[in-house]
């Protein structure tokens, strides 16, 4: 799916950058512009790709820290420049427009709902976001933050493919210490999402096509991806459980979103050597997909990989009624209302101190 990506805030210009980074060392091209848009001056240096700095007469270059409503401001009121840089790349060649943001900052999570209302009024192409989710250690501002953006993205975008920042990383590793490995993971599977329409090599029946992403996340809302490879042999009748175990273990344990497996659509990507790939082994996981996200809509196909492994990509589309979403809006409403019940006491206390002060005066 030839693809044009819009990084907002510091997390989505770094994991814009690993995805093209990726897309790159794969020799894919299915990433066929980028453009990093930030408050903030520092976070857009280290940026490889031509960026776009808003908000200069609110923020001076210093970014937003934190406040995502003064974010969405600033993208409301510099989006004719992001725009006016991103026409000329989004060519006809674009198949797709993905934005990429953490949900829990200031910049991305306030700027991404209100840039991809804006490109859907624009273009014809599907926007899609890719929404990083803060992880439980986050706090409350975070989850807060998320919990609004979220809801607004999942409106405007076509379809929101959310990444829980607790899924991917290694353990015994901080957060912060693993955003390298989280954004690493993050550009391989969702850079080979993004590639597995675009095999040119044995082409087949099987081959799955671009169309088949977009159909599958066409029921709207969000989305989530699961991924999971194993050592394969070179005879594809020795492959069935191969395949069958990957593709459990990228449903179960590999997704981006833990424990959200109803789904309304899905698509199952088998990639590796064609030759190694059991048909057996596909029908089989497939049947299985169908039966635990509960959805009659499972896609599926082959991507033709040189490798001595066997990968299995979900794409799992509509997965908001998900237990892991509900839980996930759940703990962003209970923050919110400490936050209001603090600032309430605060409230409280400043008039506390007022009195004291006119007590004092009397
Ligand atoms: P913004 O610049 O104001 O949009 O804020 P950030 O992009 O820093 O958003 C903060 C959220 O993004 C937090 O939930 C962080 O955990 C997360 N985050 C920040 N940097 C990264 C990163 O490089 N990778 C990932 N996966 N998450 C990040």
């Amino acid at each position: 799916m030839k693809t044009v990506l819009v990084g907002v805030g510091q997390a989505g210009g770094k994991v814009t950058s690993a995805l093209v980074d990726f897309d790159h060392e794969m020799g894919f091209g299915s990433i066929i512009g980028a453009l990093g848009v930030n408050t903030a001056k520092a976070d857009l240096q280290s940026l490889q790709f031509d960026t776009v700095l808003v908000g200069q007469d609110r923020v001076k270059g210093h970014g937003v820290g934190g406040d995502n409503e003064l974010g969405a401001e600033v993208m409301q009121s510099d989006a004719r420049e992001v725009m006016a840089a991103l026409d000329g790349r989004i060519t006809a060649e674009a198949e797709s427009i993905v934005v990429v943001a953490g949900l829990g900052g200031g910049t991305g999570s306030g700027g991404a709902p209100v840039l991809a209302k804006e490109l859907k009024r624009v273009y014809d192409v599907p926007v899609y976001a890719l929404g990083i989710l803060p992880g439980r250690g986050e706090g409350a501002m975070y989850q807060v933050n998320a919990g609004r953006s979220l809801k607004t993205l999942a409106r405007e975008a076509d379809s929101v493919l959310l990444i829980d920042n607790d899924s991917w990383h290694s353990s015994g590793e901080s957060l912060e210490e693993g955003f390298d490995s989280i954004n690493a993971n993050i550009a391989r599977r969702v850079g080979l999402l993004l590639a597995s329409g675009e095999a040119v090599e044995g082409v087949g029946e099987s081959v799955v096509d671009t169309s088949e992403v977009i159909n599958t996340l066409r029921s709207g809302g969000i989305s989530a991806l699961g991924y999971a490879s194993a050592e394969a042999s070179e005879d594809p009748d020795e492959n069935i459980n191969v395949v069958t175990s990957v593709t459990r273990n990228a449903l179960l344990t590999g997704t981006s979103l833990p424990n959200a497996v109803e789904a309304d659509s899905a698509l199952l990507v088998v990639a590796g050597d064609p030759e190694t790939i059991s048909r057996k082994g596909v029908e089989r996981a497939r049947r299985w997909v169908e039966e635990e996200t509960g959805s009659m809509q499972v896609r599926g196909g082959d991507f033709p990989l040189d490798s001595g492994r066997l990968a299995a990509l979900v794409l799992l589309g509509g997965v908001e009624r998900s237990g892991r979403v509900q839980e996930f809006m759940q703990r962003a409403a209970a923050a919110a209302e400490e936050a209001e019940q603090r600032d309430e006491e605060s409230d409280e206390e400043d008039k506390l101190f007022q009195n004291e002060d006119l007590d004092n005066l009397l």
